[in-house]
């Protein structure tokens, strides 16, 4: 059993400040920065992937939740919500997550974006492949 099965079973102790039939939220073990939270499903599903979108409807609207109250407490004001999915993303606990991290001033987390250049027929090209139509 993962460890995060673990904790939504009890088997292992954890600081959780919500529960509701679909998901638990706790404290991160390690405090990225203070207020650090995780919204963790409790069936297990190893990634976003495997995420029923009626789960995901529900994740959404949590989040917003719980965005706001941490951040009402604890006065941040900003905040980075964060999945990793898979290793290359860094992906280290196999079972659905979504990071809540608030941010302060000089907080010392770093989260860099590439600035990667593509050529107008380049990015043409990606939207065609990519375009998805609601169905
Ligand atoms: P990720 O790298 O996105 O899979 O994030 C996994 C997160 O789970 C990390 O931020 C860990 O600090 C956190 N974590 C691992 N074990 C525990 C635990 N027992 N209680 C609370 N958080 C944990
Ligand atoms: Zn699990």
């Amino acid at each position: 059993m993962c460890v995060f099965c673990k904790i939504v079973n009890g088997d292992i102790p954890s600081h959780k400040i919500y529960e509701d039939d679909d998901f638990i939220a706790i404290l991160d073990i390690a405090q990225s920065t203070i207020g650090h939270a995780l919204i963790i499903t409790k069936k297990h599903y190893d990634n976003v992937f495997a995420l029923p979108e009626e789960t995901a409807g529900k994740l959404g609207a949590l989040a917003v939740k719980l965005a706001n109250h941490i951040n009402g407490v604890l006065g941040a004001g900003n905040m980075n919500l964060l999945n990793n999915a898979g290793p290359l993303a860094g992906q280290t606990v196999n079972h659905f997550h979504l990071h809540l991290i608030p941010r302060y001033e000089n907080d010392g987390m770093i989260i860099k974006f590439d600035n990667n250049k593509l050529t107008e027929a380049e990015f043409n090209d990606l939207r065609a492949k990519l375009e998805i139509t609601k169905k």
